[in-house]
C-alpha cells in the first residue's frame, strides 16, 4: 500500500481518538510507505463563536484556528519519530472561499507538506451531513456545491482538491443521481486544477457504504486523466485506525484502471510522483 494522504487523528471534532504516534505506528504495522495526517480547519469558523455572535453546536464547530494548530504542532513533532512510513503534516481546509485569508495563512505554515481543499458546507447552510434534503430542489443545490469546488480549485490556498461529489454523499439513493448536467462545471473545475499545477484525490470513504462509490467515481478518474490530470492522490479519510488500510489496494487498482501509472506526494506542497 502506497499512500493515505487525508486522514483524521484525535484532534478532529469528528474523530477524537488515535493521536499521531498511534496513527503512525499502525500505518508502520501495515505497511503503508506515505500517511499524511489531515485534520479538520472549516476556515469559515476560524475563531471563537462569540467572535461570530453564534453559539456551538453539533453542527457548528467553532476555533478552528486552534484545532488546526494542535494537529499540526503533534504532526510536525511526531516527524522525529523512527519510522519506515513517512509523515506528511497536512491539513483539511474547509470553505477556502468564504475566507480566503485565513485558509492563505494557515496554508503558510512553514511546518506544512500539504493542504486538503474541501467543500463542506455551503454559504449560510451547515455540512452536508446535517441538511434536510426534502426541504431543496436537488439539482440546484448540487449545482451550487459545484459552483463552490470551482472557486477552490481557483484559490492558491490547497495542494489537493478534496473528495469531489461530496455534495453527494448524503443525498437520499445519492448514487443513483445524475451528475451529466454537471460535466461542464467538472470539465471546469478539472482544467482549473491541472493549469494551476494541484492535485486531485480519489477518497475511499464511501467504498464502506452500499453500494459502495468513490468521491470521484472512475468515470470522472477517467475523465480527470483524458483532460491531462496527472496529479492524483489516493486516501480514506480514515477517522480511525482501522480505516487507515481499508480499500487502499482498491483505490490503487482504480487509478490503474483509469490510466494513472504514477501517484503524488507533497512535500512542502512540492509534488512528486511515486509509481503506481
Ligand atoms: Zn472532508
Ligand atoms: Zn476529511
Amino acid at each position: 500500500m502506497i499512500m493515505n494522504l487525508h486522514t483524521h487523528s484525535h484532534h478532529s471534532p469528528d474523530a477524537q481518538s488515535d493521536t499521531v504516534a498511534q496513527r503512525l505506528a499502525y500505518a508502520n504495522s501495515i505497511g503503508l510507505r506515505f500517511l499524511a495526517i489531515t485534520d479538520h480547519c472549516e476556515v469559515n469558523r476560524m475563531e471563537s463563536a462569540a467572535f461570530y455572535g453564534a453559539e456551538e453546536s453539533e453542527m457548528c464547530i467553532y476555533q478552528n484556528r486552534k484545532i488546526a494548530e494542535a494537529s499540526i504542532t503533534e504532526t510536525y513533532a511526531a516527524k522525529s519519530i523512527p519510522s519506515v512510513c513517512r509523515l506528511l503534516c497536512g491539513v483539511e481546509l474547509g470553505q477556502i472561499p468564504q475566507n480566503p485569508e485565513g485558509a492563505r495563512a494557515i496554508y503558510q505554515d512553514p511546518r506544512l507538506d500539504l493542504a486538503i481543499g474541501s467543500v463542506h458546507e455551503l454559504p449560510d447552510l451547515p455540512d452536508f451531513y446535517f441538511l434536510d434534503y426534502s426541504q431543496y430542489e436537488i439539482p440546484v443545490l448540487i449545482t451550487a456545491y459545484f459552483e463552490e469546488v470551482l472557486k477552490v480549485a481557483a484559490s492558491d490556498a490547497y495542494d489537493i482538491l478534496g473528495h469531489l461529489t461530496y455534495g453527494l454523499r448524503y443525498l437520499p439513493d445519492g448514487n443513483a443521481y445524475d451528475i451529466t448536467p454537471h460535466i461542464p462545471i467538472i470539465r471546469d473545475i478539472f482544467r482549473t486544477v491541472i493549469r494551476n499545477g494541484k492535485a486531485i484525490e480519489l477518497n475511499g470513504s464511501r467504498l464502506k457504504n452500499n453500494p459502495p462509490t468513490t468521491e470521484p467515481d472512475l468515470r470522472l478518474l477517467k475523465l480527470y486523466r483524458e483532460m491531462g490530470g496527472k496529479l492524483l492522490t489516493v486516501s480514506t479519510d480514515a477517522h480511525q485506525n482501522e480505516h487507515v488500510g481499508l480499500h487502499l489496494e482498491q483505490l490503487e487498482q482504480l487509478a490503474r484502471d483509469a490510466g494513472f501509472s504514477e501517484l503524488t506526494y507533497f512535500i512542502r506542497h512540492q509534488p512528486f510522483q511515486t509509481p503506481l
